[in-house]
């Protein structure tokens, strides 16, 4: 399964080999799940696909139905298992720790929030070896723009326009895609033009839209700012890669402008671009603050926001305190996490798979002209459907056919951006390249059935 020719047949997907049976699902059926979900269940919550699928059981890079149908998971539960489902080291360490002790408090010493805490600064650059733990990503990214806020003693902070940053009040405001946002009050936030090298007005002319972040601060506040904060590669957004020297160029802006950096790494971080093992760092920038969830926990409810010593200092004018921030079997979870990303190379394998499914899913632009970009690094990449590429026009009623019909042939993966019209893949990433050409020959299949 090489590159794609224009008039090749696209070949039958066939699910790789995989030894492995899950254990006969006893659970209610689908019917009746859907009747509770629609019951008792928030109404904002929605499900991918025409006819919902129902996933009992994973096992690594796969997943499960009611029917032990198995499916390659693309999505990694939205870039969130790293390790792959199930990982044996990840759920020993979760059992050892949860038989010990599930919860006493913070307030307590134990041991394995500061040995996970240690472990991850030695994962920092720079002086970025200040650990708290939160909950979720947006309990992160709360906290890191409340300390920029608290170290400047300025309101202002800068987020991209089309950024996903969380959904409590300070993160809606950073968050910028209206379909993200409920109009409630969410001040002290600008929101600069997206360096976006397919949509944005500059191309890859990163110079250009930082030239942005300077007049926000010129024009938009008192001429000081609390920070900025970005995704290295946005993933709600699309996966937007940054143009290059973007944040070189908006980090000296706005270390003149007295304010912090933040990179929210919740998405790109822990190892999935492959290049680096933060998304920051494939930009030659060390921030202030790095906000983290999703994989660093692999599936497991955990966040953190490491900073350095000097800007910490901050949170000792109050007492500031999180119940379950930094619960013992989390932080097991986060340890094991960290060990088996290193122990198992999965940086490289997704430096290595990555590239490789990268450039296949680039020849199949040359298929099919619906394929207006392809984006992403290592394990985050983005497949983008217009209707007419001069004109850009979202392709989202075939984003959703094509994802209905290769989850019939056995593959999910999600979707995403400001016109939902961008395929998004995020696999955990223990992803082989067996798997990538069963994704793409999917993929390629579907879209000729368009
Ligand atoms: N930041 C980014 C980049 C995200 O993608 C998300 C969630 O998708 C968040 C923050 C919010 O994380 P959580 O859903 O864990 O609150």
């Amino acid at each position: 399964a090489a590159s794609a020719s224009k008039n090749e047949e696209p070949s039958f997907p066939t699910l790789p080999r995989f030894e492995y049976s899950p254990p006969r699902y006893t659970g209610p059926t689908t019917e009746e799940i859907i009747r509770k979900r629609k019951e008792f269940l928030s109404p904002s919550m929605f499900c991918f696909y025409t006819k919902p699928v129902n996933i009992v059981h994973g096992k690594m890079q796969y997943l499960f139905d009611e029917n032990g149908r198995r499916y390659l998971d693309g999505f990694g539960g939205i870039a969130t298992v790293s390790c792959g489902h199930g990982h044996p080291d990840v759920v020993r360490a979760i059992v050892n720790q949860t038989s010990k002790i599930q919860h006493s408090t913070i307030l307590y010493l134990n041991h394995v929030i500061a040995d996970f805490a240690e472990a991850l600064a030695s994962k920092m650059p720079g002086d970025l070896k200040v650990v708290f733990f939160t909950n979720s990503g947006t309990e992160a990214n709360e906290l890191a723009m409340m300390i920029a806020r608290l170290y400047t003693g300025c309101q202002d902070v800068i987020s991209l326009r089309n950024a996903y940053h969380g959904n409590a009040a300070g993160t809606m405001g950073a968050t910028a895609m209206c379909n993200w946002k409920f109009n409630v009050v969410q001040s002290g936030v600008h929101h600069t033009q997206n360096p976006d090298p397919y949509r944005g007005a500059f191309g890859s002319d990163g110079e250009k839209y930082a030239k942005d972040v300077e007049d926000i601060i010129q024009y938009g506040t008192s001429g000081h700012a609390a920070g900025f904060i970005f995704e290295a590669i946005q993933g709600v957004g699309g996966i937007v890669e940054l143009a290059p020297s973007y944040l070189t160029s908006v980090y000296s802006t706005i270390k003149k402008a007295g304010g912090l950096v933040i990179a929210d790494e919740v998405q790109c971080g822990f190892a999935r671009t492959g290049s680096n093992f933060w998304g920051f760092q494939n930009h030659d920038i060390v921030p202030d603050i790095v906000t983290m969830a999703k994989g660093i926990g692999n599936g497991i409810p955990l966040g953190a926001v490491v900073t350095t010593p000097e800007v910490a200092k901050v949170l000792t004018r109050r007492n500031y305190f999180n119940t379950f921030g930094g619960n013992p079997v989390s932080t097991a979870a986060g340890l094991a996490v960290l060990k088996v990303i290193e122990r198992e190379k999965l940086q490289e394998n997704a430096h290595v798979v990555g590239s490789y499914l990268k450039e296949r899913l680039s020849s199949l632009q040359d298929k099919h002209e619906i394929i207006g970009d392809v984006r992403g690094r290592g394990l985050i990449l983005g497949v983008e459907l217009v209707a007419d590429r001069k004109l850009k026009t979202p392709a989202n009623a075939e984003v959703l056919e094509v994802m209905d019909n290769m989850k019939d042939l056995g593959v999910l993966i999600g979707k995403g951006g400001f016109y939902g019209n961008v395929f998004r893949i995020t696999p955990p990433l223990c992803f082989t390249k067996q798997d990538a050409d069963f994704l793409v020959d999917a993929m390629d299949y579907s879209l000729s059935k368009l």
